[in-house]
């Protein structure tokens, strides 16, 4: 899922979004709630209405941007008031809240609102943390009534093994339409993230859609598929864009590098985005260089493109029973890297 933080997946048009390949797109509730508010976006027929998406759409509980952008005042186990960092206004965000403007801005699935410790913490924090994701899951089962709108519960714990089992079977008991894995890539080592992902993953209903959440890096993607994940969500590709770097074959290239000045070559022969398919290194090195907003847009849609392809070639192989062969042992070395 591209991230669509405000209500837009940044610089890059719906229909341009579509040509990429993207399926489904995230949309930030904290974000969106701030501004413009959850009733204009309701009053415009809801999210898919309001930015011209009529693809699969998620929103986030805002749960992540409270713990992690917020000024935060208090947390008790009722919810968190923090001051927004717009006006200063103090804002209490509550399992209860989080759903009501979720129902308000209809995606079609909505997150619970958890708690994300920080890394790292104490297994007592954690615990406690955990506890109040739990509790706070229930309180939002009994307030969403939106029929057309799935809810998905997130299990916590941390780098700790035994609390990420308890959360897992918690979770899982609810028996919401689909599952999710919170609290990784937020400044774990990665091996602690594939611990995580091979830990928890088989620990999942089969049967449920399973989102493991903010990961969006080649090797972590293909870890995370082979250990039974669906979906996943990065703001990587478009911040990259932003930044004058592309996804070529697996590496960052920064295309205001003096090699692409006299480079006339495409960025990536193989990619059929709008930056490879017709302009070259020399061009989209000028258009950085030179600060042009198209320059940005480009990356974005090749970056975009690319983490696409990727996620599309890793379900053709798991169709065509060859994902193990050319995806899961991703090992230092190995081929799988260049089959897709
Ligand atoms: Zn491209």
């Amino acid at each position: 899922m591209p991230v669509g933080t405000l209500a837009t997946v940044k610089g890059v048009t719906a229909s341009q979004l579509r040509d990429t390949g993207a399926q489904m797109v995230l949309a930030n509730t904290y974000h969106l709630h701030l501004q413009p508010g959850e009733q204009i976006v309701a009053d415009a027929g809801g999210l898919h209405r309001f930015m011209g998406w009529d693809g699969p759409l998620l929103t986030d509980s805002g749960g992540f941007q409270v713990f992690s952008l917020g000024d935060i005042n208090r947390i008790d186990d009722h919810g968190v008031v923090f001051r927004s960092p717009r006006d200063g206004a103090r804002i209490t965000l509550t399992p209860e809240r989080a759903m009501e403007i979720q129902m308000a801005l209809g995606a079609d699935v909505a997150m619970a609102f958890d708690q994300c410790p920080p890394y790292p913490a104490s297994e007592a924090d954690v615990a406690a943390a955990c506890r109040r994701t739990h509790a706070w899951l229930e309180r939002c089962i009994s307030t969403h009534r939106t029929t057309d709108q799935a809810l998905f519960g997130i299990v916590q714990g941390g780098c700790f093994p035994r609390l990420r089992a308890e959360s897992a079977r918690v979770v899982a008991s609810m028996n919401l339409p689909g599952i999710a894995v919170g609290g990784v890539s937020v400044g774990e080592p990665v091996e602690e993230m594939h611990r995580i992902v091979r830990q928890v993953g088989p620990l999942l209903p089969a049967a449920k859609p399973h989102y493991l959440m903010g990961v969006g890096t080649l090797r972590e993607l293909a870890v995370a598929v082979a250990n039974g994940f669906d979906l996943f969500d990065c703001v990587l590709p478009t911040r990259l864009g932003r930044h004058g770097a592309a996804l070529v074959g697996g590496e960052r290239w920064n295309l205001r590098n003096a090699r692409f000045r006299h480079d006339h070559t495409p960025l990536d022969a193989g990619c059929p985005c709008a930056a490879c398919s017709r302009h070259t290194r020399a061009y989209l090195h000028h258009l950085i260089r030179s600060e042009e907003m198209l320059g940005k847009i480009l990356l974005s849609l090749h970056n975009l493109t690319q983490l696409i392809r990727f996620t599309t070639a890793m379900g053709q192989a798991i169709r065509e029973g060859c994902f193990a062969e050319d995806f899961a042992p991703w090992e230092p070395g190995s081929e799988a890297g260049h089959t897709w």
